[in-house]
């Protein structure tokens, strides 16, 4: 954590500020370690503070180590105002992404003569790169996902709802270790598979259809999330098609992606070849986006991405193709970047499952 904190003031000071406060949820956990819900992050080169409420007083001090830990007044600004003025700060470094325009103005109005500097996506750049144990977090949350893919594989049947099916999903990984799904789970059949973010709806999944899912799980503060489309009933010839072409899409992404390729030529990969295959039109979204603490953070592999990829980071690989009317196929797999390529943390079966 101190090496991490030091990363980020790095990055803080180079915009000369002399403080830096955060308000985001996953970058005070970042900073600090602390997992309650309600607290702020202000640090500077000496020093990092959590400032945050009685409730969680024990637990502050507990999980956030090397941090001085402050239990804030009813005003929380006014502890802050207090905090600036003893550190001596002149100009503040703020999140803009993460500050409503009313807390703006109330946060400008605290602390009067204080130059307010916008620093957009500091920590989420570090965020970016994953350490060993958050890669080890992660795998874990991955491996969660991959079990309740065979297990749900045994589950899913004609005359059974998308609700149905998500319950047994997120009661499963719970029973797992996970800590709750990290995201609300897609479970998309027949036509509804066509949507690409298709929640479990009360439809009741029928023969000959194509059903989406979409899931993750929550393991110790990280995320997975992965995708999977399985065939209930017989395939058509179209079926078939349909999940061979988005399969080879994902599998020649997956070979292709390297640290020091751009996020809209990783796109590209997947893209072109749904495109050649003539379902360019029906693939709407990006390739794939970076997944730690949150589930969609930077970097993104999409058309207009100016990322660049580098080793340690984390992505999704889920192209995708959408047929109004018909439905619709999705192969999402979480990777890590290697020296040389990339790993992959999900490993659930991409054959074609016909249940
Ligand atoms: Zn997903
Ligand atoms: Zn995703």
């Amino acid at each position: 954590m101190d090496k991490r904190r030091a990363r980020i003031w790095e990055r803080v000071e180079a915009a000369e500020v002399d403080g830096f406060l955060t308000y985001a949820p996953d970058n005070r956990y970042y900073i600090t370690g602390f997992t309650g819900s309600s607290g702020y992050v202000l640090m500077t080169a000496q020093e990092t503070m959590l400032l945050t409420d009685s409730r969680y007083a024990e637990q502050a001090k507990a999980q956030a180590q090397g941090v001085t830990v402050m239990m804030h007044a009813a005003q929380w600004l006014e502890t802050l105002h207090e905090q600036v003025k003893r550190l001596a700060i002149r100009r503040l470094g703020f999140e803009p992404g993460s500050v409503t325009y009313k807390s703006f103005l109330k946060l400008r109005d605290a602390i009067p003569g204080i130059e307010l500097v916008p620093l957009d996506d500091v920590v989420e750049r570090l965020r970016m790169v994953k350490e060993t144990s958050e890669l080890e977090r992660i795998g874990e949350a991955a491996k969660i996902a991959d079990d309740a893919f065979r297990h749900i594989a045994g589950f899913i049947r004609a005359g059974v709802s998308e609700r149905e099916v998500a319950l047994e999903l997120e009661v499963y990984m719970r029973r797992q270790g996970a800590s709750g799904v990290s995201f609300t789970t897609i479970v998309a059949s027949g036509e509804r598979s066509a949507l690409p973010h298709g929640v479990a709806s009360d439809r009741v999944i029928g023969r000959g259809e194509f059903v989406t899912l979409d899931f993750g799980a929550r393991y110790n503060e990280y995320a997975s999330d992965i995708t999977r489309t399985v065939m209930v009933g017989p395939p058509s010839d179209r079926h078939k098609d349909v999940y061979a072409l988005v399969l080879r899409a994902q599998e020649h992404a997956l070979a292709g992606i390297r640290s020091g390729m751009g996020g809209e030529a990783a796109d590209a990969l997947a893209r072109d070849i749904i495109r050649d295959g003539g379902y360019g039109d029906n693939f709407g979204h990006s390739l794939g986006h970076g997944l730690g603490l949150a589930v969609h953070e930077a970097p993104r592999l999409a058309r207009k991405s100016e990322d660049m990829l580098q080793e340690g980071m984390v992505v999704t690989v889920e192209p995708g193709i959408y047929i109004p009317g018909f439905g619709g196929v999705r192969i999402e797999d979480d990777i890590v970047l290697t020296a040389d390529g990339c790993a992959r943390l999900t490993h659930a079966t991409k054959e074609l499952l016909i249940l």
